[in-house]
């Protein structure tokens, strides 16, 4: 038998940390080596009911009608401690995903602290409607609109980018007044549990940040969601769960926000700065080894250049390294787990009895000492492939792009709208006219122009289609974390 790791990971309940119960614990796994490196104690349904009271109990205490001043100062604060344990949250997340230290340090975390102060700013800032109504017997009345929190809203928050995505929620949400119960992804447990000891050390009140760890079906997700006791659920996964998300909510009539799935597209013209659009494009397609929601899966290339712009893909793919996670030197990580490397193999195989021409990797890397055991993949580009073809259509969610040339703008709008998703898309030209008509035609959230992921915070951030319902981001954010209730003086 081999030896329980030492360390848990502990659900975080009533402003306090949860003793784990061994009987009901699961493993923490380094993706890059496979090995569990602590365990996790997944929350029955006894507790994410104590979650969800305490939650509530600490909206009637006060929260909810607390001052916006004196919340902003107490997020403030969070950003502050999440700067001074920079490392401690920088190790966190790098056991639990592999990705590399740069990306760790210089993306995941350092966005964390961000997303705190922008919706202080944001919300400390943020007015309310009004308007002067004439009434058809020549009065007037006073109209305006007082906006106040959801109540407990649910988090649910997938394991690609943990920490940045779970902290884009929980700024907004307790910045506007809610009491919120995060459930992270099974996979990637360790930050929103050192978040609480942040959110405890800094005086943010009890219950007002739950942690409840676990998986989605029959455990902490399914849970949560189907609490009779939240008001509210912001969720960011696949749109296979978003899906379930909804159905389990309607009955209850809650809103729910949905951040899912995207099958981006890149379009590149023929005028475009040849080196600056193939290094763009090769971030677009591996950062995070293909595992961001904004990440480009189709890539359609006019046909002027689409020699040269393939020649350097390839070489930019085969100049990555794949290595140890904290080495300053690695630029690629493993993808999440076994189960998910299973998938991306799958659509590597589908991509050739397609039809595909495999111009770099396809399979999986011969990796060294420890990372032999890790889910490591080979970074792949392809070609030849139909637009109808289903790695095409479907989030493969890994380092892969089918590679396509096309000869007319119009013909390139087409292409790239042919999808069910609808989240981001950027567009490559030196031509200013182009870029802002082709920009504004993709249907997505999310339109970039000679850049990717490139993101103002207060600019709004979500998807059409299969890609999410609503929008987070700035104000466009408070929609969904207040409810107005508009307020009628007849004067
Ligand atoms: P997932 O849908 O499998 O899981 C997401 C979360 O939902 C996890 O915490 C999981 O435990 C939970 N969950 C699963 N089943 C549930 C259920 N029945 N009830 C309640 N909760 C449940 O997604 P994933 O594999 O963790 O993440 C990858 C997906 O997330 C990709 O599709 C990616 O595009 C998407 N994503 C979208 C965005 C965005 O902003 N649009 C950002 C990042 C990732």
């Amino acid at each position: 038998m081999t030896a329980q790791p030492e360390q848990w990971i502990r659900n975080f309940v009533d402003g306090g940390f949860v003793d784990p119960d061994p009987g009901r614990a699961f493993p923490a796994v380094d993706p890059a080596t496979g090995s569990a490196y602590a365990r996790v104690h997944e929350a029955d349904e006894e507790l994410v009911d104590r979650a969800v009271r305490s939650a509530r109990a600490a909206l009637d205490a006060g929260w909810a009608d607390s001052a916006v001043s004196a919340r902003a100062a107490l997020m403030r604060k969070v950003a502050d401690r999440i700067e001074e344990r920079f490392d401690e949250f920088v190790a966190a997340e790098i056991a639990d995903t592999g990705k590399p230290i740069t990306q760790a340090r210089k993306l995941d975390v350092a966005r964390a602290p961000m997303n705190f102060r922008a919706y202080a700013d944001v919300v400390s800032a943020a007015g309310q409607d009004s308007f002067i109504t004439e009434t058809a017997d020549g009065g007037r009345a006073l109209n305006y609109a007082v906006r106040k929190p959801l109540g407990v809203v649910a988090i649910i928050v997938p394991w690609n980018l943990p920490l940045l995505l779970l902290t884009w929620k929980v700024a907004p949400a307790l910045m506007s007044g809610n009491a919120v119960v995060v459930k992270p992804s099974e996979d990637t447990p360790a930050t929103a549990s050192l978040l609480a000891e942040v959110i405890a050390e800094v005086g943010v009140p009890r219950g007002v940040y739950n942690v409840v760890q676990g998986f989605g079906a029959d455990s902490a997700g399914a849970f949560l969601t189907g609490h009779p006791g939240i008001d509210g659920v912001t969720f960011t996964g696949s749109s296979a769960t978003g899906t379930h998300v909804m159905k389990t909510v309607a009955p209850r009539v809650r809103p729910v926000s949905l951040e899912l799935g995207g099958k981006n597209a890149a379009v590149v013209f023929d005028d475009v700065d040849l080196g600056e659009a193939i290094d763009g494009l090769s971030r677009s397609i591996f950062t995070n080894t293909g595992q961001v929601c904004l990440c480009t899966e189709r890539v359609y290339i006019q046909r002027g250049i689409f020699d040269d712009v393939v020649a350097g893909l390839v070489e930019r793919a085969e100049k990555l390294r794949l290595g140890p996670p904290t080495d300053f030197d690695t630029t690629t990580g493993p993808l999440i787990s076994q189960k998910h490397r299973e998938k991306v193999q799958y659509y590597l195989d589908l991509a050739v009895q397609e039809g595909a021409q495999v111009l770099t990797g396809g399979g999986v890397p011969r990796m060294e000492g420890a990372l032999a055991g890790g889910s490591w993949i080979e970074p792949t580009l392809w070609t030849g492939i139909a637009n109808s073809a289903r790695v095409m259509r479907e989030e493969v969610f890994g380092p892969v792009a089918g590679l396509v040339p096309f000869d007319s703008e119009d013909e390139a709008i087409r292409l790239a709208n042919d999808t069910e998703y609808g989240l981001a898309a950027a567009v490559w030209t030196n031509d200013l006219r182009r870029g802002h008509r082709v920009a504004q035609k993709m249907n997505v959230g999310m339109s970039w122009v000679n850049t990717w992921y490139l993101r103002d915070l207060r600019s709004p951030f979500g998807g059409v289609g299969l890609s999410g319902i609503g929008r987070e981001g700035g104000e466009a954010a408070l929609h969904f974390y207040t409810e107005p209730t508009n307020v009628c003086v007849a004067l």
